[in-house]
């Protein structure tokens, strides 16, 4: 069939651009020979350029950074911010809780609000403050809407707070609410079951006491907590007045 194109002969209406001309000579097997500045400019094949790997052991900087921007688990889409912790880097007590709520996230800072006020009171009556002490939470960002952490959110942020906990080497750490202390020991009992007993996290003393949401709730139930804070100084050696 005549179709107006000799075999092996370009329609130059098919060709719409340089590209697809190239294309179709590439297609028969024409090598094009380009001068050197109309050449396809260099591709770069390497590999994509790979976040620097964490040390096994980071110090708090790169720590930090490693938080800062961890996609660890899911909940890095829905954080303002991560809560890294706040304190005494060398401090003798590490008050550990659950979680940042909607104040922490926004502020970037755990235990604000009406819950921190009564943290604070607390360690007050220990002689302690957010200078003296480290305060961080089982999980660096904000679960969506306060619910309670997932295990995998808990897993895959515990090595954060293991780093944290082999920085600051503290005597004591006190797991402040059921979630804090089940995650800590890796039991699934009650608040009122854990309390009372020094347990042991690597040889460091942990004790768990009521997370002070729940005390300004129940309030009744701060006379207990004062014992609970009691035995964790006792347990640390700090002498309370
Ligand atoms: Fe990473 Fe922890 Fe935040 Fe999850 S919660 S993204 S593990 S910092």
């Amino acid at each position: 069939m005549n179709d107006g194109i000799a075999r092996g002969t370009l329609n130059p209406l098919m060709i719409q651009s340089e590209q697809q001309r190239r294309a179709y000579l590439d297609a028969l097997g024409i090598d094009v020979w380009l001068p050197r500045d109309q050449a396809d400019p260099p591709v770069d094949d390497s590999q994509p350029e790979q976040a620097p790997a964490l040390p096994d052991s980071p110090d708090w900087g790169q720590l930090e950074k490693a938080v800062s921007s961890c996609t660890q688990c899911a909940l890095h889409q829905s954080r303002t911010q991560t809560v890294f912790g706040v304190g005494n880097r060398n401090a003798d007590w590490l008050i550990v809780g659950e979680a940042p709520g909607a104040e922490e996230d926004r502020r970037g800072e755990p235990f604000v609000g009406r819950a921190g006020k009564l943290l604070d009171e607390m360690l007050k009556a220990l002689s302690l403050d957010r200078q003296t002490v480290f305060i961080a939470n089982i999980l660096k960002c904000r679960p969506p809407n306060n619910r309670d952490p997932k295990q995998d959110e808990a897993d895959a942020c515990r090595s954060h707070l293991n780093r944290q906990i082999a920085l600051i080497q503290p005597k004591i750490i006190l797991a402040v609410g059921r979630i804090a202390a089940q995650q800590l020991l890796g039991r699934d009992d009650p608040v009122g079951r854990l309390r009372g007993t020094v347990h042991r996290l690597d040889e460091i003393p942990v004790v768990v006491t009521y997370h002070p949401a729940y005390l300004l709730r129940s309030p009744s139930q701060k006379a207990k907590s004062w014992r609970d804070l009691c035995l964790a100084a006792a347990a640390s050696g700090t002498h309370v007045r």
